[in-house]
């Protein structure tokens, strides 16, 4: 496996935290019961606080979010997706989203890539995990090779169009996350073979 791509692209107008960091805020209430929780080590041996309901003694776990999408791609092009919801509206990104219960990683990163663009596209093959730790999120993304260069936006996107590497809106990218994996790609397009990349952003 290639050494990852050095991020090039983390100026200061460059966003750093992906997606949806509200949905780490701190748990207040007990989801079993709806009494107010307080943090404290359990009991059990564990090593970190966790939100703990004083009424029906519910341990509550805050985990990492997986965020799953594609990589579209079109001859030479590949699709990006303008979007129309916070955060970053108005920036470009790839069509992903959160991982829903009861789906693998590629029918959600499939799903997200039919709501966020109404591509009609085959998937390929796992192209890059990127993890995000500072902020708690696992981004996972798959090649997918489009069937047609026409796409029908949903409510999320305000538009998707098809950009060659020479047309990349690098500055206008919604999350290092995308920007990294484009990376990857157009450098192991330029090599001639796609690996697996497995990527850390501070
Ligand atoms: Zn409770």
């Amino acid at each position: 496996m290639p050494a990852d791509i050095p991020d090039t692209s983390s100026t200061s107008n460059t966003p750093d935290s992906p997606e949806h960091c509200e949905h780490h805020a701190p748990i207040k209430h007990c989801k079993n019961c709806g009494a107010a929780v307080v943090y404290r080590i359990p009991d059990d041996g564990d090593a970190k606080q966790r939100a703990i309901c004083p009424s029906c003694q519910t341990v509550h776990y805050d985990n990492p979010l997986i965020v799953v999408g594609t990589l579209p791609v079109w001859g030479e092009q590949v699709l990006l997706c303008k979007r129309n919801i916070e955060p970053r509206r108005g920036r470009w990104t790839l069509p992903a989203g959160f991982m829903e219960l009861s789906e693998t990683v590629m029918q959600g990163a499939a799903r997200e890539t039919v709501e966020e663009s109404g591509a009609q596209f085959e998937m390929g093959n796992f192209f890059s995990m990127v993890n995000v730790a500072k902020v708690g999120q696992v981004h996972l993304f798959y090649l997918a090779q489009l069937q047609s260069d026409r796409f029908e936006p949903g409510l999320e996107t305000l538009e998707a169009r098809l950009f060659a590497e020479d047309e990349i809106p690098w500055d206008e990218m919604a999350f290092r996350t995308v920007a990294q994996t484009l990376k990857c790609f157009f450098a192991d397009r330029r090599a001639g073979q796609f690996v697996t990349h497995i990527i850390d952003i501070d």
